[in-house]
């Protein structure tokens, strides 16, 4: 074969392979881009799992009308222009990969409104080359992004996809980890026309108890430990089980590094490493644990669906984490009756 330039939706498809693993990462990625767009309220239509239907409906800043085709095209962003941008990166967004790739294996609409302009539009793209078609359309303040019939051209990737029930829960736990990540935002999730979660905007520490509640249950509302420590520009904050509530399942483990969801081995080991023994032998540890560092400290670029970071100081924040955790927990078992043993 000679060598060729790929045609602009297989160029696409191949980038959505390692972003759009299933019907929670075009969730993950469209919710993020609300966030980022300054909505403060979304909501997430979902059907047959997300098999079908993927709607998420926002009312941020919106695209404008000559900017929609951007959009959709790959490496086309609003939120990096330059290296220095890329190294100290505030938003959750920065690759211009996800509209294109998603819009590669579904058949995707986006339609929105800026402040600015008196009517809406939508657009859509088709065909090899992913040629995009504007339309007039009738929209509030805001986007809507609908991803419809998700991978109905990559039949491969569609075997991979599980139940409907599955998929969902996948679903229903990213918007989980983003309800945890931003308690001033209104987010409405429904499957198959039904309701399932409202999370409901509000700052005030009781309105953040009753969503941390919702998200990770009473039991652990209930008996978790609440942290807030800053050591040389690092401060972490959030909410740690003691060793008496640890969990059968590992369940309520979330991390945030400068808002970001993660998944992260460093700062799993920090907080194994503060618990050591204290853990009963078939107990997991629970927290939800938020780390905030000065965005040059971290390269959130090293992982396409951004799970991982990478810190410039990686020993100094392990040891920061596991001491404020270790502290906690020290504090925690000092104040509780002692049981005498011999
Ligand atoms: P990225 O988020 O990495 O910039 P995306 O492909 O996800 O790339 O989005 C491309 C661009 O489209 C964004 O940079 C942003 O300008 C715009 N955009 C996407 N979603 C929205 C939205 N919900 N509201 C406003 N603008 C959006
Ligand atoms: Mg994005």
């Amino acid at each position: 074969m000679p060598i060729q330039i790929l045609p602009a939706r297989l160029a696409n498809q191949i980038a959505a392979g390692e972003v759009v693993e299933r019907p929670a990462s075009v969730v993950k990625e469209l919710v993020e881009n609300s966030l980022d767009a300054g909505a403060t309220r979304i909501e997430v239509d979902i059907e047959k799992g997300g098999a079908k239907l993927i709607r998420i409906r926002d009312n941020g800043c919106g695209i404008g009308k000559d900017e929609l085709t951007l959009a959709l095209s790959r490496h086309a962003t609003s939120k990096v222009s330059t290296l220095e941008d890329l190294e100290q990166i505030l938003s959750l967004g920065f690759r211009g990969e996800a509209l294109a790739s998603i819009s590669s294996v579904s058949r995707l609409t986006l339609t929105s409104r800026p402040a600015e302009q008196s009517e809406a539009w939508q657009a859509m793209a088709s065909g090899r080359d992913m040629e995009v078609k504007l339309q007039p359309a009738s929209h509030p303040q805001g986007t809507t992004l609908e991803a419809s019939d998700l991978f109905f051209n990559t039949p491969a990737r569609r075997k991979f996809m599980r139940t409907e029930k599955t998929e969902f829960s996948h679903i229903d736990e990213v918007i989980r980890r983003i309800a945890l990540s931003r308690f001033d935002v209104d987010l409405v999730l429904r499957h198959n026309g039904k309701q399932v979660r409202q999370y409901r905007a509000g700052r005030l520490p009781s309105q953040q108890d009753k969503r941390l509640a919702a998200v990770c249950g009473p039991a652990f509302m209930n008996s978790a430990l609440k942290l807030d420590s800053e050591h040389h520009g690092l401060r972490l904050w959030g909410w740690l089980a003691p060793p008496s509530a640890a969990r059968a399942q590992p369940d309520v483990q979330y991390t945030y590094v400068n808002g970001r969801m993660m998944r992260d081995k460093l700062l799993n080991h920090a907080v194994r490493q503060a618990y050591g023994d204290r853990l009963p032998a078939e107990g997991h540890a629970a927290f939800v644990l938020y780390l905030e560092l000065d965005a040059r400290e971290v390269d959130v670029n090293v992982h396409p669906a951004k799970h991982e970071v990478r810190f410039h100081q990686s020993r100094l924040v392990h040891d920061f984490i596991c001491q404020v955790l270790l502290q906690v927990l020290e504090r925690q078992q000092l104040q509780q009756p002692r049981v005498d043993t011999d």
